[in-house]
Formats: structure tokens, C-alpha cells, sequence
């Protein structure tokens, strides 16, 4: 059987890795100069299934617990320390309400703040700790991911290869799947682009080891660590489709969520501002949806709608991909139409 995919995100490499994995040929398809410089390259890499129910269907935590399990057992770089949720003193009504909303969590008072993150002594009376989550840096784990597929499993790379929506359903390929984000949109009428902007700051004075998320009016501002003394400030969550205008209100909120959790972070050095649309379906659901082709070959699987949960869902959502294609699967929850 010979599968192509169309977009070298998250979505894409996650599919390959399992089709590949079970022994099918493969090759990609992207129209950049490498994978992952879409959506999936601005992600946090928060894999927090329990946090993220506060806002999300049941759906994203069973699915969000698969696919924790799928990064700890394929990708080394898996950082399981768990993630902390704090609040200004003046919000601990928000934490409580947080706490309502989730579960699997322990409530921390300030002396196992300090004893978790040192560099958060006195800063916080209490936290949340959601002991099992974990979190990944994204761009490495692309890269593995591609290098993966490319030495292990000779899977085929085509880049600057844009395909065109009419070159889908070619029978030269049995199944083509189409895992292009945002830019499918002439595909589903509801797609439509959350605007997600985030910083990338620089200091040696602040050591945390997990994700730290702090409660925020207007979007969940988290703070993960990276190697070399980086840290990932995301993200705004803005509905509109501007995909690179990063504004002034936006990077204010994020230095200022920053400056909030650790006075240091006010000089910390500016390495990265970025944004992209996080291709979103109205119940924030991802979607997989089959075009059949009157001849034999050529059937399409559009896959798409990851909204904030990328890198959380991807190799939930591959699985279901596969079984789709291997055994002719329907999942209700994701299939119904889009
Ligand atoms: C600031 C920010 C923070 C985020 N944080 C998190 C997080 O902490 N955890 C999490 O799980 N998720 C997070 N997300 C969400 C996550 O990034 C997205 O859900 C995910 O990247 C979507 O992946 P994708 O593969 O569908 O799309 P993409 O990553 O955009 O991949 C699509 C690919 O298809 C290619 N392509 C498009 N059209 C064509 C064509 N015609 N032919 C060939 N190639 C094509 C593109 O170049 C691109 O490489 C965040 C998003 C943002 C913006």
C-alpha cells in the first residue's frame, strides 16, 4: 500500500511514525524547507491532560493520557517532573476554581513550593501540582521525529513540494493524508485560526524544572523550561486570524505574567517572538474526515483541528488514523461531519 502525507507538523510526523512502524513506505510531503516550521514549531510542549480538562472536553484528557504514555516511550527528551499552577495571592479564588474544574492534582503549601522549585520560595502560598503531567521541547522532538523516519524507516521527505487540493485524491497513491493545519481551511468549512503568540526569554539567574502556569484573566500564561537556560512564555489565545502580527498588549502580558512569577525574568534577555493560527473546529475538537474515490486508490484522510493540543493529542489522533485506514474504523466523536 503506498500512503503519502501532505504537511510535515506534528500531525504528519506522528501518522508517519506509526504507519512506518508497522512496516508501510512512506513519503512526505511539505512545502517548506524542513518539517515542523508550521504551527508545531511554536508550540510549549505541555503535556498536561489534567490541567488542560479546566477548559477541554474529557476527550483531550483520555486521548492527552494516551499520547503522554506514546512521548515517554519514544522520545527521551520526555520531561516528567509533573507541571505547578499558581496564582497571585490576590486570585486564590481562581485557584480554587481551577482546582473544582480538574483532578489528579495535590495542593501544595508554600514549603513544598520551595522543596519542588527552590527559585519559588516565598513567591506563592499555594500551588496545584499535577504530579503526573510532563512536558517536551517541541522543536527537538521534530527533529527527532524526522531523523527517526528518515534513518529507521527510510521514510521519504519531498520538500518545497506544496500540494494542491486537486492533486489529493492521485491513485497513483492508495491513501493520501492531509495533515496541513490551518492551511487546509477550503477543506472544512469551521476550520477557523486561533492566534497563539509567544516569547522565548533567556536567564541564568532562574532554575525551574517543570512548567509553571499561572492563572491569568484573560489566557492560561505558562513558563517552561528549556536547555540552556531558555524558557518558553506562551501563550495568548486571540481569535483572529492574523498570523504573524505579534502585538505590543500580547508580549506586555506575557513579560508581565513572567516578571510575576520571578522578578528576574525582568532581565532576562528577549531571544524569540513568535506566532502562528492554531487550526481550531468550534468544540476545539480534532476532526478525521474521509473522502472515498470511485476508482480503488486514491482515498483521502483530512486530519486536522489540533487547536491548542498539538503535541498532547497527535499520536492519540495517529492511532486513530491508522485504524481508519487499515480496518475501515469510525470514530463518532471526530468523524461526525466538519
Ligand atoms: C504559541 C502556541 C503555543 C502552543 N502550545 C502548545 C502546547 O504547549 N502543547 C500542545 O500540545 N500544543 C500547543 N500548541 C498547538 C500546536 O502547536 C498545534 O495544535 C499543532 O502545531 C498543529 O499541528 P499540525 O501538524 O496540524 O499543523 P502544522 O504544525 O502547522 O503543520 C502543517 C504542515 O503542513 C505544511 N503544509 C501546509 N500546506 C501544505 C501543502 N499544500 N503542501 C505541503 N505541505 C503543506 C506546513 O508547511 C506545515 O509544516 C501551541 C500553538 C501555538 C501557536
Amino acid at each position: 500500500m503506498r500512503i503519502r502525507i501532505i504537511g510535515g507538523g506534528v500531525a504528519g510526523l506522528t501518522c508517519a511514525l506509526l504507519f512506518a512502524k508497522m512496516g508501510f513506505e512512506i513519503d512526505i510531503f511539505e512545502r517548506l524547507t524542513q518539517a515542523g516550521k508550521g504551527c508545531s514549531w511554536y508550540a510549549g510542549g505541555m503535556l498536561a491532560p489534567w490541567c488542560e480538562v479546566e477548559s477541554a472536553e474529557p476527550l483531550i484528557a483520555k486521548w492527552g493520557q494516551e499520547s503522554l504514555t506514546f512521548w515517554k516511550a519514544e522520545f527521551s527528551g520526555t520531561q516528567s517532573f509533573g507541571s505547578i499552577v499558581v496564582a497571585p495571592s490576590r486570585d486564590t479564588a481562581e485557584l480554587k476554581r481551577f482546582a473544582r474544574r480538574t483532578e489528579n492534582f495535590e495542593w501544595l503549601e508554600a514549603d513544598k513550593i520551595a522543596e519542588l522549585e527552590p527559585d519559588l520560595e516565598g513567591r506563592f502560598m499555594a500551588a496545584l501540582y499535577f504530579q503526573e503531567e510532563a512536558h517536551l521541547d517541541p522543536r527537538t522532538t521534530l527533529e527527532n521525529l524526522t531523523q527517526r523516519l528518515t534513518l529507521e524507516y527510510d521514510t521519504k521527505f519531498h520538500y518545497n513540494a506544496e500540494i494542491s487540493e486537486a492533486e489529493f485524491s492521485d491513485p497513483a497513491w492508495d491513501w493520501t493524508i492531509d495533515c496541513r493545519g490551518f492551511s487546509a481551511q477550503a477543506s472544512f468549512k469551521n476550520l477557523r485560526g486561533v492566534k497563539g503568540e509567544m516569547l522565548v526569554l533567556k536567564s541564568s539567574e532562574i532554575h525551574l524544572k517543570r512548567p509553571i502556569r499561572f492563572l491569568h484573566p484573560r489566557f492560561p500564561v505558562y513558563i517552561i523550561p528549556r536547555n540552556d537556560n531558555m524558557f518558553m512564555v506562551g501563550a495568548t489565545m486571540i481569535e483572529n486570524s492574523e498570523r504573524t502580527r505579534i502585538t505590543a498588549r500580547s508580549i506586555m502580558e506575557l513579560l508581565n505574567a513572567a516578571y510575576a512569577v520571578h522578578p528576574a525574568f525582568g532581565e532576562a534577555e528577549i531571544i524569540e517572538m513568535g506566532c502562528d493560527l492554531r487550526p481550531s473546529f468550534p468544540d476545539n475538537l480534532p476532526r478525521i474526515k474521509r473522502i472515498e474515490n470511485k476508482f480503488a486508490k486514491g482515498h483521502v484522510l483530512h486530519v486536522n483541528g489540533l487547536y491548542r493540543h498539538g503535541f498532547l493529542l497527535a499520536p492519540a489522533l495517529a492511532k486513530r488514523v491508522v485504524d481508519v485506514v487499515l480496518t475501515n474504523a469510525y470514530f463518532k466523536e471526530i468523524m461526525d461531519e466538519a
